[in-house]
């Protein structure tokens, strides 16, 4: 069962071959099983999970039900989730029951899905190996030694090890595509406004964006399907139809123009992760592509930027956590100011508080124009580069990572070389444009993926373009040994 499509879920539930319950159970079991090994899950949610499967089991039984009916899934911490425990990895959030559900949820709880339980993640979605989490480090199916990856490193490592067959994910900077490289998934980020960030707990707010994580471009279409479009609570959320992104799949690519960026091909790419690369766009050539050398100038840019941005939105978001109003708050503060000193020194972790330390020194007033003024213009030369490309091509292609999953504890001590895991992942978020990672093959047993930008709201096109490549290749059904 596992193993198995959303498609082929879906037909076996509506068929009756499997009830949602059966179906939710065997989740619930294989988590309890799996999940002291990879510890991709914070909170189980057993109960409520077999509740929903008996509603989803009378709309199947009464025929009312939808396509993803009845279907399992897991969901980033980050979400909030009605009376249940949503922490963002932090032990400033660790006794937070959210009082409502985020739009994301909402709707998938309206299509009938089961949420087995909420993902770990790094704190607050900062971090690239989700070593960051206050529930301790998840580890890789692929390598139990190894990072997933982060900061939905949870709900990669979940649907690696096939404990959810899908889950929800969010990208800042990279935390969608980057853990499902390294996890052997195919993950979407989508345009910045395309699904509501409403109950989403706020990072980046510039640059958040939602997006599914799955084994496939046609699981992760029909996630899109539900999770994308307007939600009238969130005011950068866009006011634009949302497709069918099932019915394009099989389009053609005939003729599609590829453009492979150099700067994401130069020094610091494992050259094993390049050979795979170039491997799977001579795969694109076969199916009747053509391949091009772009520049992307300004890519140099992009971490650094992003880490005065990031940081910046981070320290003012981040504001609301003072111990007064929910989350953590120490014991028997003195008076206000040693109440939110000590509730916050308490409650966040390192790397949390450098970046809160980051973002309030560069927001500050004699240093605004310096950081931030001048980040918002590198940012703006960022998206430049992606417009002047897309005149001559239709999507870009690279690496997502400049390497496969490293060992745990390897970059902790080094905050730069961590930033550096999304080198090629974070000038998308500033452009605000879609990006995806899907399965391109493997380097000494672990994977590597393809990173493809499209153009804005070319969420279609994306999921198109990696469907057909998934109709010629296998790597995206392929299961770690010991998750069988
Ligand atoms: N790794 C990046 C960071 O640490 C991106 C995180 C994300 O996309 N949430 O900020």
């Amino acid at each position: 069962m596992h193993t198995k499509s959303l498609s082929e879920l879906s037909a076996a539930l509506h068929s009756g071959e499997i009830t949602s319950v059966e179906l939710t159970q065997h989740y619930i079991d294989r988590i309890k099983t799996h999940n002291d090994t990879i510890n991709a899950f914070i909170t189980l949610t057993e109960e409520s999970a077999i509740e929903q499967a008996r509603a989803a089991d009378i709309q199947l039984q009464n025929k009312t039900a939808g396509k993803l009916t009845g279907i399992p899934l897991a969901h980033k911490d980050i979400f909030c989730t009605e009376g249940i425990r949503t922490s963002c990895a932090s032990k400033m959030l660790d006794n937070f029951i959210a009082p409502y559900n985020a739009t994301v949820v909402e709707k998938l709880n309206q299509a009938g899905m089961v949420t087995l339980g909420k993902t770990n993640m790094d704190e607050f979605a900062m971090g690239s190996s989700n070593e960051t989490s206050f529930y301790g480090p998840v580890k890789n199916p692929w390598g139990t030694d190894r990072v997933p990856g982060g900061s939905s490193g949870g709900s990669a490592a979940a649907i690696a090890a096939r404990l959810a067959p899908i889950a929800t994910g969010t990208d800042t900077g990279g935390s969608i595509r980057q853990p499902a490289s390294l996890c052997n998934l195919t993950g979407l980020k989508p345009t910045y406004g395309r699904i509501s960030r409403y109950g989403m707990i706020a990072f980046a707010s510039s640059l958040d964006q939602a997006g599914p994580m799955a084994h496939s471009a046609e699981d992760a279409a029909l996630l899109l399907n539900v999770m994308a479009g307007f939600d009238e609570r969130d005011s950068t959320s866009l006011e634009r139809e949302v497709p069918d992104y099932s019915t394009t799949l099989n389009d053609s690519l005939e003729g599609l123009r590829i453009g492979l960026p150099k700067e994401f091909f130069s020094e610091g790419l494992d050259p094993k992760v390049a050979e795979v690369v170039n491997a799977a766009i001579k795969i694109y050539e076969s199916l009747g592509a053509t391949v091009k050398e772009i520049t992307l100038p300004n890519s140099d840019l992009a971490v650094p930027t992003y880490y005065v941005v990031a940081p910046a939105e981070c320290s003012s978001n981040l504001s609301r956590m003072d111990g007064v109003r929910f989350g953590h708050r120490c014991e028997d503060p003195k008076d206000l100011n040693d109440l939110y000193e000590r509730s916050r020194g308490e409650g966040f972790g390192e790397e949390v508080k450098r970046r809160i330390m980051i973002g309030t020194y560069a927001l500050s007033a004699g240093y605004y124009d310096a950081y931030y003024l001048k980040a918002q213009k590198c940012r703006r030369l960022i998206s430049d580069d992606f417009k002047q490309a897309f005149n001559d091509v239709d999507v870009i292609m690279g690496p997502t990572t400049p390497t496969t999953a490293f060992k745990l504890g390897d970059k902790t001590d080094d905050p730069v070389a961590m930033y550096l895991a999304d080198i090629y992942t974070i000038s998308t978020n500033l452009a605000g444009l879609p990006g995806m990672s899907i399965p391109a093959g493997f380097v000494d047993g672990l994977p590597v993926g393809l990173q493809l930008i499209g153009n804005y709201f070319e969420e279609s096109r994306l999921l198109n373009i990696a469907h057909r490549y998934q109709q010629v290749t296998d790597w995206h059904q392929q299961t770690p040994e010991n998750f069988k």
